[in-house]
């Protein structure tokens, strides 16, 4: 299995409260049946030789479409009734970033996220400003996508990180933000060293979460900078950056992060996170529950 460059994928659709007895079986069935899908095809895409840049992108596109995340076409409406989606993507061989936050019209946020990376000399585009942009660059919008005046098993965030054939990291991530939140709130998500970071040579990350403490503990940044300043492996630097910055300050959530070497770590302190993922052995792993 192993031969030449490694290559993995992960991806997340967000933590939270989710449990055995939230969630009917039937439904679990076809939301794991789905992440499945998502990465069996990243990974096709990865063995052909496409960037990660791209993947995590096509990866994050596919959830944000899938009806069942808090993202795309699935996202919660805030305390006024209106939608407004964050996303971000970053190239870890050149540190390219791009995101936008509380966009309405647009469809898939995550590819208005790239188009800003590749298009603009900007980083991060909000509102209006990122909603004509989509208009401009003729990217498929909303209209007609109902919001979900009650969405149960809709939880957080989607995202995104892959190691692709030539050694190149990227993460992605894109979400509706937290239930009930206010008019212009912005989480973590478009925050390049919050909920988004990717580092050739270091780490790809993606988080999901209560944003405002993964903001305040720049969460994916600091598990980076332990990985690059201090040396630590994948695992223990997710874990200590949990344990020391996030936990202590109450911030619920989960990651998944992985290794230039394709080593895949998911973590989560909340009762489930949906997860999937193809490590660099080929191993396969999906998952909501603890
Ligand atoms: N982290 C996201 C935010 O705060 C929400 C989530 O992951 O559930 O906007």
């Amino acid at each position: 299995m192993l031969m030449g460059q490694p290559i993995a994928i992960a991806i997340h659709g967000g933590a939270g409260n989710i449990r055995p007895e939230n969630l009917p079986p039937d439904r679990a069935q076809k939301v794991e049946a789905y992440m499945r899908e998502v990465v069996e095809e990243a990974y096709l895409l990865l063995q052909q030789g496409r960037m990660a840049i791209e993947v995590v992108e096509v990866a994050v596109r596919r959830l944000e479409d899938a009806g069942y995340f808090n993202a795309g076409t699935g996202a919660v409406p805030n305390e006024r009734g209106e939608v407004e989606l964050d996303a971000a993507i970053m190239d870890g061989h050149t540190r390219r970033a791009g995101a936008v936050a509380a966009v309405r019209q647009v469809r898939n946020p995550i590819t208005l996220a790239r188009y800003v990376m590749e298009r603009t000399s900007h980083v991060l585009i909000v509102g209006a400003g990122a909603d004509s942009l989509a208009q401009l660059w003729n990217l498929p919008l909303r209209n007609g996508i109902e919001t979900p005046s009650e969405v149960p098993w809709s939880y957080g965030t989607v995202g995104a990180v892959a190691l692709d054939k030539h050694g190149n990291l990227a993460a992605a991530t894109s979400t509706g933000g937290i239930m009930h939140k206010k008019a212009g709130r912005v989480g973590d998500t478009p925050l390049i060293g919050a909920g988004t970071y990717a580092e050739n040579g270091v780490v790809a990350v993606s988080a999901t979460g209560q944003g405002e403490y993964f903001i305040r503990s720049v969460l994916a940044y600091d598990i980076a900078a332990r990985i690059r300043y201090a040396k630590q492996p994948l695992r223990e630097a997710v874990l200590q950056a949990f344990a020391e910055r996030l936990e202590p300050i109450g911030g619920q959530g989960g990651v998944i992060a992985l290794s230039p070497a394709g080593e895949v770590f998911l973590h989560f302190n909340t009762p489930g996170m949906y997860r999937a993922a193809i490590n660099a052995s080929g191993h396969r792993i999906v998952g909501i529950f603890r």
